[in-house]
C-alpha cells in the first residue's frame, strides 16, 4: 500500500454506502427535475433539501468557499459550475450535475450528465461514451490491478471514440474527506501506480469533451470550460475495491451495487 491511501474496513464501507445512497438520490432527483425553464439555483435548492431530509450534509457547500450544494455545468462548462438563479436551462442543453453528501462523517460523491429536453445525437454520444468509460474504469477496479489500469481503461474509451480527455482534473480517493489520496486521472498506463487492495475507496469520474483538450477557468475562479467552446460531459461514481469485485457506493438500489455481478 502506498502511504496516504486510507484503507476502509468492510464496516466502514457499509457506513460509506449510506452517504453514497444519499448522494445518488440527490443526483437522481435533480437530474429528473432538470427541464427547460428551470434554473440551476432551483436544482441546487432541491439537492440541498433532499440531502438534509436524509440527515446528511451537502459536502460541496462551503468547500473551499464554494457557493452551492451542487456543481451545475452547462454545455461547454466541464465542472465546478456555480448554481445561479440567472442560469436557466434551455431545450437542447447538456447539463452535468455533480453532488456530494456527507453522512455520519463519510462522503459520497457522484455526477451525471443529461440532456435537457431533446439532445442532439452528438451530445448524446458524448454522454454515452462518458458513461461507458466510467464502467470500463469500474470494471478494472479489482484487487491485483493498479490505479493505472483504471485510468487506462477510462482513457481508452475516450480515445477509441475520438473524444478529448480533461487532463487537469481527476478522480480521487474518497473517505472522511472528499478528496483523499490518490488522484485517479482519466488517462494512464496499465500496470503503473499503486496496487489496488480491498478497502480502497475512490471516485472515478471521466470528463470528456467533443473538441480539443485545452481548458480554462472562468473569471469566477471556479467554473472550468473547454477553451474551444465544445461541449463536455462528466459522469462519476464513488466505488470500493473489494475481494468480491468493484462495489458502487453511490447508487440507490442494491441491484446497481455490484456491476460485475449483473
Ligand atoms: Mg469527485
Amino acid at each position: 500500500m502506498r502511504p496516504g491511501i486510507r484503507i476502509k474496513t468492510p464496516a466502514e464501507i457499509e457506513e460509506m454506502r449510506g452517504a453514497g445512497r444519499v448522494a445518488a438520490k440527490a443526483l437522481r432527483v435533480t437530474c429528473e427535475a432538470a427541464r427547460p425553464g428551470v434554473t440551476t439555483k432551483e436544482l441546487d435548492e432541491l439537492a440541498d433539501t433532499t440531502i438534509r431530509e436524509e440527515g446528511a450534509i451537502p459536502t460541496f457547500l462551503g468547500y473551499g468557499g464554494f457557493k452551492g450544494s451542487i456543481c451545475a455545468s452547462i454545455n461547454e462548462e466541464i465542472v465546478h459550475g456555480i448554481p445561479s438563479p440567472r442560469l436557466k436551462l434551455y431545450a437542447g442543453d447538456l447539463l452535468t450535475i455533480d453532488v456530494g453528501a456527507t453522512l455520519a462523517g463519510w462522503v459520497g460523491d457522484n455526477a451525471n450528465s443529461v440532456g435537457i429536453g431533446e439532445l442532439d445525437a452528438e451530445g448524446q454520444r458524448l454522454i454515452d461514451v462518458t458513461r461507458k468509460a466510467l464502467y470500463a474504469g469500474i470494471a478494472a477496479a479489482v484487487p491485483g490491478n493498479h490505479f493505472g489500469d483504471v485510468s487506462a481503461a477510462v482513457g481508452a474509451v475516450a480515445e477509441a471514440a475520438g473524444l478529448g480527455i480533461v487532463r487537469e482534473y481527476t478522480g480521487h480517493g474518497v473517505g472522511r474527506e472528499m478528496h483523499e489520496e490518490p488522484n485517479v486521472p482519466n488517462y494512464g498506463t496499465p500496470g503503473t501506480g499503486a496496487l489496488l487492495e480491498p478497502g480502497m475507496v475512490f471516485a472515478i469520474e471521466p470528463m470528456f469533451m467533443l473538441g480539443g483538450e485545452r481548458v480554462k477557468v472562468r473569471e469566477d475562479g471556479w467554473c472550468v470550460v473547454t477553451a474551444d467552446g465544445s461541449r463536455a460531459a462528466q459522469i462519476e461514481h464513488t466505488i470500493a475495491v473489494t475481494a468480491d469485485g468493484p462495489m458502487i457506493l453511490t447508487c440507490e438500489s442494491e441491484s446497481e451495487r455490484w456491476p460485475a455481478h449483473v
